[in-house]
């Protein structure tokens, strides 16, 4: 069947999955009523400082710039769009270009769909105004001077990706970050700089119960003023977070133990000369009655292939030498083909059962 309409603008004969709107094909349409009633002018304002972007009257978090630009073109769309146009999507937002004094333009894909059900892509353009200034968090900030310096470092030496994420995590809580004036991470930590005594020590306090980690503050005079009576400073609070970890080997009472979980502030251990295990307060750490044994090296691994009532026959994984083991009390459930690590202290050589990814 043919159509017998025709667009009044074009004289295209018409679609007829795509039906005249007011005697208009889809794109004359387009063409003839446009897709808004005036020219899209948006006014974009920036912290210079953290990055937060003010929207409807408040600040927000900081998004990317691409999206900063979509909310603001879809509000602004939402009001001046042409009867019978609808807006589907901002699809993607071009580089801005200056055309100075703060203003740029910058060109949106749109797509957008008509009365007659038509989907059309349109590139239009985009002017806006970047105003960059300071939001009134950063402002409060800027006008604070630190009294307090929280330092967060590792007895590993350095903090890895997940301690440093764990950190920023609680500095962005509320109660904590309106209190922070500076963050710098370093090669070592982070330090945060932190304008209230009480507030930073409720952060140390946070990551020590949470992390079991040790905290030591100290002191240091800035001046004492008369007047008040009162000693004014700096407090630094030193916030070490542990290391341990399964397979790590240690020392008990001079006794080597080898590290098989860390689970909420203690530790569970299993002594290398008897094979008995024992659970520790990670406190025990930070006080040095457990540490680290720097003299213990780790060995070969090896499989069991045999054993009798006091001895266990093993075999080394790579060397193929068999080596012949006391059979301990905690060793009485070991089966043929059960993996040991073995570890060396000056001359003596202790098994240790190898530990499975859920076992201990
Ligand atoms: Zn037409
Ligand atoms: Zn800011």
């Amino acid at each position: 069947m043919t159509s017998s309409r025709y667009c009044v603008r074009c004289g295209r004969p018409e679609n007829p999955e795509e039906p005249l709107i007011n005697g208009y094909c889809s794109d004359c349409y387009i063409d003839h009523v446009g897709l808004f009633d005036a020219q899209p002018v948006l006014s974009v304002t920036i912290c210079s400082r953290c990055g937060s972007w003010y929207y409807k009257g408040r600040w927000w978090e900081p998004l990317s710039f691409e999206d900063i630009i979509r909310r603001l073109f879809l509000d602004w769309a939402e009001k001046h769009l042409t009867d019978g146009v609808e807006l589907v999507e901002v699809e993607h937002v071009g580089k801005p270009v200056s055309r100075g004094h703060g203003w740029y333009d910058v060109v949106l894909s749109l797509s957008i769909v008509l009365v007659n059900n038509a989907v059309r892509r349109r590139d239009i353009d985009v002017r806006f105004k970047l105003t960059k200034t300071v939001c009134p968090r950063c402002l409060k900030k800027a006008g604070k001077s630190f009294n307090s310096l929280v330092q967060f470092r590792s007895t590993r030496g350095y903090l890895t990706e997940e301690e440093k994420s764990y950190i920023r995590e609680k500095l962005s809580a509320h109660g904590i970050a309106e209190e922070v004036v500076e963050i710098i991470e370093n090669r070592q930590g982070i330090d945060v700089k932190m304008s209230d005594h009480t507030v930073a020590r409720r952060l140390a306090g946070i990551v020590s119960r949470e992390r079991s980690a040790h905290v030591k503050e100290t002191f240091k005079l800035r001046r004492y003023d008369p007047g008040r009576g009162r000693k004014e400073g700096v407090i630094t609070l030193s916030v070490r977070l542990h290391d341990i970890a399964p397979g790590m080997v240690m020392e008990y009472e001079g006794r080597p133990c080898v590290v098989i979980g860390v689970r909420r502030g203690r530790v569970l251990v299993e002594f290398l000369d008897n094979g008995e295990t024992a659970e520790f307060s990670i406190d025990l750490f930070w006080r040095g009655l457990l540490r680290r044994n720097e003299k213990l090296v780790r060995g070969g691994e090896y499989t069991v292939v045999g054993y009798d009532s006091s001895m266990l026959y093993l075999v080394n994984d790579e060397t193929g030498e068999i080596v012949e083991y006391p059979r301990l009390v905690n060793l009485n459930t070991v089966k043929v083909g059960d993996k040991f690590v073995s570890y060396r202290v000056a001359d003596k050589t202790y098994m240790v059962r190898k530990r499975g990814g859920g076992d201990g």
